[in-house]
């Protein structure tokens, strides 16, 4: 049980807050104290069959209400979460730690979808053909496909689950998300103001919870699909295991994204962009550069300026107006964090910059890491190969552009990249033969706009539809055809062969 002196978060079943069957429950903490300031509830398979049967319920009276009218509640749910930015903003700040302009900003590319669902009638006007045959005509509509999940990683605990609900939603499915249990109060004032938008009940639902949550909704027969991001081994195994039992599934896994930085490049401007896209957020962004690629002698202009800038970093409770970076997520990925810097100087790194010994006065017992920054990093070594997730940036010095291209190919993740440079040719080269599923040229962190859908290749992604946009769309629907005809132009008689247009 939770204990009764300290805040309880619950589920979100049927427009309303319960915790069900649940007598697990997990701590959550503010990073930047160290101290607990909530339990979150941990959802049972019963918990989880409550969810779908809600969702299942409003789903087909909702997959009825015409698109304009969904849209007409997508509109009221916009103004509501323009009106609430703060408030989100400031709930993300004290669970994951991020700073609170960077939480803001979280918010605000959320928006960007709403903003996009919103648009939903014109995204689901489907094909007509008039006269496919003489009399006859053929048309393409898309359907939604009923209850569909959400499954949702710590460091975005606003902006991820809305790359998911609203697309899901306004295409006419009912949704059920389960939040990571590390940050879960945003969940339940996105499932508020849906409420307050006036959505029918059942239509959102959220389960809070960990494994036994997320199996209970692959097993689920009533589940459709499931949308998942998260690392790769589970993302992984959410793949299979969805396909398995017969589930449409997009399951976005983790990154180790490169920037190849050409002798050309703006030293000051793209010092700038590594410092912000390699420690904002702690680093625990999955479209944080990790590596920096230093082609010939850039490396010599470059490094004196990323160990000053790394060390000047103001690290400090991410609710303070001038903080630039906040405290790592939990105690356990502090440790995994500090275990990979001890294995980068055991395998012959150079550590320019040691975050480890960092300190925040008046917050001794938060999880604090200073930024870091090592040279001299090969590709075999593992903090080159996995994925870190923390404020650790890895300098790499190949001698040239081909030699860059073909490092950052090599790699196993594929999901954001970048090349900082002022030759169109080279820039032009690199959008091209880079295997990469998000590129940017002098943009350190390009996330696509709602509108053009996120993704990653290789292990960055297992599914076949990016996340978002008019793939999100697609995601979310099923195809049918429909050929019709009136008796005035049916010809008498029984057809025997393949029919062809008339
Ligand atoms: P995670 O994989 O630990 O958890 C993601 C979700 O899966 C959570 O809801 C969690 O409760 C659930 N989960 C965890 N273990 C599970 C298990 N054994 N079985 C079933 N479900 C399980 O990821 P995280 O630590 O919350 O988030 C960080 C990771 O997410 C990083 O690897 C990052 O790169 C990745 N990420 C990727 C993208 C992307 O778009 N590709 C975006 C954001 C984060």
């Amino acid at each position: 049980m939770s204990s009764a002196n300290i805040k309880s978060i619950s589920h979100f079943i049927g427009n309303h807050s319960t915790n069900g069957e649940s007598s697990r429950f997990q701590d959550v903490f503010n990073p930047a104290t160290g101290l607990v300031t909530a339990q979150v509830a941990l959802a049972t398979a019963s918990d989880v069959d409550a969810a779908v049967a809600a969702a299942q319920a409003a789903f087909p009276g909702w997959a009825d209400t015409s698109p304009i009218r969904r849209s007409r509640l997508m509109f009221k749910f916009l103004n509501l979460l323009n009106t609430h930015k703060d408030e989100l903003a400031h709930a993300i700040t004290l669970e994951h730690g991020k700073v609170f302009s960077d939480a803001k900003g979280e918010v605000e590319r959320g928006i960007d979808i709403v903003e996009f669902a919103c648009g939903i009638p014109q995204l689901l006007k489907g094909d007509f053909t008039d006269q496919v045959s003489t009399g006859m005509d053929n048309w393409t509509l898309r359907q939604p496909l009923g209850v569909v999940a959400g499954v949702t990683p710590f460091n975005f605990p606003v902006m991820v689950p809305m790359w998911m609900f609203p697309l899901a939603i306004a295409t006419g499915n009912t949704f059920v998300l389960k939040p990571s249990p590390i940050d879960p109060t945003a969940s339940l004032l996105i499932a508020d103001l849906m409420k307050q938008a006036g959505f029918p009940t059942g239509v959102f639902n959220v389960v809070q919870g960990d494994k036994e949550a997320v199996d209970a909704l692959l097993n689920h027969p009533d589940v459709k699909a499931i949308s998942f991001v998260g690392s790769t081994p589970i993302a992984n195994y959410i793949y299979e295991t969805g396909a398995r039992h017969g589930k449409r599934v997009q399951a976005l896994g983790g990154a180790k994204n490169h920037m190849l930085v050409m002798p050309d490049a703006d030293i000051d401007k793209t010092v700038d962009a590594l410092i912000g896209a390699a420690y904002g957020s702690a680093g625990e962004r999955c479209m944080a550069i990790s590596v920096a690629v230093l082609v010939g002698d850039v490396a010599e202009k470059i490094i004196p300026l990323l160990i000053e800038r790394t060390k000047a970093l103001k690290i400090k409770n991410g609710i303070e107006p001038d903080a630039e970076m906040g405290p790592i997520v939990s105690k356990a990925a502090l440790q995994r964090i500090t275990d990979y810097i001890a294995s980068g100087i055991t395998e012959g790194a150079e550590l320019l910059v040691d975050g480890r010994s960092h300190t925040v006065e008046g917050h001794e017992h938060g999880f604090w890491l200073g930024g870091t920054l090592f040279d001299n990093v090969t590709a075999d070594m593992r903090i080159y190969k996995e994925e870190i997730f923390g404020p650790v940036l890895a300098c790499v010095r190949v001698k040239d552009f081909a030699e860059g291209v073909k490092l950052i190919n090599a790699h196993e993740f594929g999901n954001g990249v970048s090349c900082f440079t002022r030759d169109g040719n080279v820039a032009r080269e690199f959008g091209r033969r880079i295997q990469v599923g998000m590129v940017g040229i002098n943009v350190p962190i390009p996330v696509p706009m709602a509108w053009h859908g996120f993704g990653g290749w290789k292990k960055s992604l297992f599914g076949d539809t990016h996340a978002y946009g008019e793939e999100g769309v697609r995601f979310y629907t099923k195809q049918k055809s429909i050929m019709q005809r009136w008796p005035e132009s049916i010809e008498k008689g029984a057809e025997f062969a393949m029919p062809t247009a008339k």
